[in-house]
This record gives C-alpha cells, sequence and structure tokens, in this order.
C-alpha cells in the first residue's frame, strides 16, 4: 500500500498531490540514496530508490515534457541519465524519472496530460547506475532550482538522529583523524572534515542530513542546509549559496581550512536530519604548532 499515500507539495498558490513514484513494498528499506549527499565532485541531487522492473508512476497530473530513450539513437553512448522522462506539472515545477529500464512507453512522443499516478515506465539499471534503481528529482523555476523529494514524500520513519563520525585533518592525499583529548602537532591550516550518517529505525536504513552547523572554539564556522540546490552564477548552490566544494571534501562535511591556535582548541558540530533529530558532538584536543 505503501505507493499510495498522498502528499501535499504547496508552491506558491499551487498544490500538487504528490504520490510516491514506484509501485513497491517496504519502501522505508528501499531508499538507497538521498538528496544533497556527496557523490565525489557534485551533489546527488534526487533521491535514490532500490527497485528492479516495478512500475514507475507520475507523481502528479502533468504533462510529458520531455522523455530520452536509448532507442532514440541505438549507436550512439548512452546518457548518464540513462531512459529518462521529465514532466511538466505546471508553473515550473517538474519531476523527473531516471535509469529506466525497456524502451518509451507507447504515447510518450505526444504532448499529452498524464494522471497522478499513471504509469510512465518500469525501475531498471540504464545510464550511469550501478544496481537497478529510480533516481527521481523534484524541480521548480523550470528546473533551476531542484528540492529534496522528501519534503512530498508520506511520511518516512525516521527517529534516529544522524551519527556524527570521525574528525579529519587532511594534508595533501592523506589524512589524519583527530580524536578528542588528543595532541597534534600542525604546522599550517588544512582541510578539516568529519563523516556525518543519518540512518531510520534501521542501521542500514538511510535517510539523509538536513543541515549542519560548526563551531572553531565557539565562533561559527558554517551553517549549511540541503534543502534544496540552486543554479546560480554557472554553479549548483546550497541555500545558503554555498558550492559543493565549500560543504564537501573527500566525501566528508568539510568545515573549512581551519587555523588551529596553539594550545586547547574543540571543534563542536552539531546536525540535524529531515525529521529534526539533533545530533551533537564536541571534540576537544590540543595543538602545537610547529613550522
Ligand atoms: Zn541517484
Amino acid at each position: 500500500m505503501a505507493a499510495f499515500h498522498l502528499s501535499t507539495f504547496a508552491e506558491n498558490d499551487k498544490v500538487i498531490n504528490f504520490l510516491f513514484p514506484v509501485k513497491t513494498e517496504g519502501i522505508e528499506n528501499k531508499i538507497s540514496s538521498v538528496f544533497g549527499e556527496s557523490r565525489g565532485d557534485h551533489f546527488h541531487n534526487g533521491m535514490d530508490i532500490s527497485s528492479n522492473g516495478e512500475p514507475v508512476l507520475a507523481m502528479g497530473e502533468g504533462k510529458i515534457l520531455y522523455s530520452r530513450f536509448g532507442e532514440d539513437d541505438p549507436f550512439g553512448d548512452e546518457f548518464g541519465t540513462g531512459n529518462s522522462v521529465w514532466l511538466d506539472h505546471g508553473k515550473g515545477i517538474y519531476t523527473a524519472y531516471y535509469h529506466l529500464k525497456d524502451g518509451r512507453l507507447n504515447g510518450f512522443l505526444e504532448d499529452r496530460i498524464l494522471g497522478a499516478g499513471e504509469k510512465i515506465g518500469t525501475t531498471g539499471n540504464t545510464g550511469h547506475s550501478s544496481g537497478a534503481h529510480l533516481h527521481f528529482l523534484v524541480l521548480k523555476d523550470y528546473g533551476k532550482i531542484i528540492l529534496d523529494p522528501m519534503k512530498f514524500l508520506p511520511p518516512i520513519e525516521d527517529d534516529t538522529p544522524p551519527q556524527i563520525g570521525n574528525l579529519l585533518v587532511h594534508v595533501g592525499e592523506k589524512f589524519t583523524q583527530i580524536n578528542d583529548g588528543e595532541n597534534i602537532n600542525i604546522s599550517q591550516s588544512f582541510p578539516v572534515t568529519v563523516g556525518i550518517q543519518d540512518s531510520g529505525k534501521k542501521p542500514g536504513q538511510r535517510r539523509g542530513v538536513a543541515q549542519i552547523q560548526t563551531f572553531l572554539n565557539g565562533e561559527p564556522l558554517k551553517k549549511a542546509g540541503f534543502s534544496s540546490l540552486n543554479y546560480d552564477r554557472g554553479e549548483w548552490r546550497n541555500p545558503e549559496g554555498f558550492r559543493f566544494g565549500e560543504l564537501y571534501y573527500r566525501d566528508q562535511y568539510l568545515l573549512g581550512n581551519l587555523d588551529f591556535r596553539n594550545g586547547e582548541n574543540t571543534v563542536r558540530v552539531l546536525t540535524w536530519d529531515f525529521k529534526g533529530n539533533l545530533s551533537e558532538k564536541s571534540f576537544t584536543f590540543y595543538v602545537t604548532r610547529i613550522r
């Protein structure tokens, strides 16, 4: 039944009732990747649902904006998105569905209106995809803003706060873990990162980090959210305007190039998940500045 809960999307004066885009059971265990996380050198711009051969459904009533299938150019290179469909829900709101299996459904080259929940394809593994899944996106402003799809889905259980892992200092290709109470020697400022994971009720479930806030010796370093990506000044940015490289370093959350003082230093990390569950962790350590 999980596939047919309703969710409401109020954007300006327009309200869209969005359905879950895959007809499947046990969805709470099938979210394999969430919005805004690091993909090495870019943000993950949608949500991934592990699924193979199941119906993909239009999240809301809309027009077929565009579809692209391997059959359009059988001898060409495969697109990263694989077989994919974009729907136009009006007022600049789109949804998109990637990595679909098989060919285009009949009638998908026409400019026609689909009902909410109408089948638009089948989950597959086409394009840049390792393991069959649906990658789907919710876009507004004609695609210049991408929103966290989690917002528009039926409530997904998550009462477990994010887990804050290791604090790392990166020197070139190498990194060193900074443990609470440790003494470190350092010659200059280097990138400092922290690992954060957010699961649901079970450790293997993926939910997602919604916000981080960091401090060095009581001074705020950064407050950053992950609810949307905005295309601005030639790059995708989070709501505070940070680029990917300002938020992530080597798949960890980047606090910045930190200039530790000689003596005691404290790094404090606060992080919230989508449901507002908060985690907090402090690392206090002793620095000897060397030359
Ligand atoms: Zn994805």
